[in-house]
């Protein structure tokens, strides 16, 4: 698996240096809108740590953001009236991941509303 990656758009997003709609912060990690959402209110949530992925992450990088996660996942169904949530993850190019930073995608659910590709 190649190193982390400094220069990755979302270690560039927690540096300020390119721009996010920010909805969550803590410590530990961030919650921003995905510039693509494929549903409404479409969340990501990523650790302030460097982290590539999954396989890359520390016990405490992940509980830190699998909590987030939860939390986010729990208001967005409020907030967005939801009748669901879909929570995804992805690992390596081989495995659906394009950003190389560790991330937990947050899509609200409609009944009968698929998400977008
Ligand atoms: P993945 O790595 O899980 O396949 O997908 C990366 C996600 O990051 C995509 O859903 C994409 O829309 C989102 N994304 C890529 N570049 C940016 C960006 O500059 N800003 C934000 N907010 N999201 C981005």
């Amino acid at each position: 698996m190649a190193a982390y990656d400094h220069e990755n758009i979302f270690a560039k997003i927690l540096r300020g240096e390119i721009p996010s709609t920010r909805v969550y912060e803590d410590d530990e990690t961030l919650a921003f809108m995905d510039i693509m959402p494929r549903s409404d209110g479409h969340l990501l949530v990523i650790p302030k740590t460097p982290c590539r992925n999954l396989l890359d992450a520390t016990p405490e990088q992940l509980a830190a953001v699998t909590a987030t996660v939860q939390k986010l996942a729990k208001a967005v169904v409020k907030a967005f009236n939801a009748d669901g949530v879909t929570v995804q993850q992805f690992n390596e190019a081989a495995g659906g991941q394009e950003v190389f930073h560790l991330h937990f995608h947050i899509l609200p659910r409609q009944e009968g509303v698929a998400i977008r590709p």
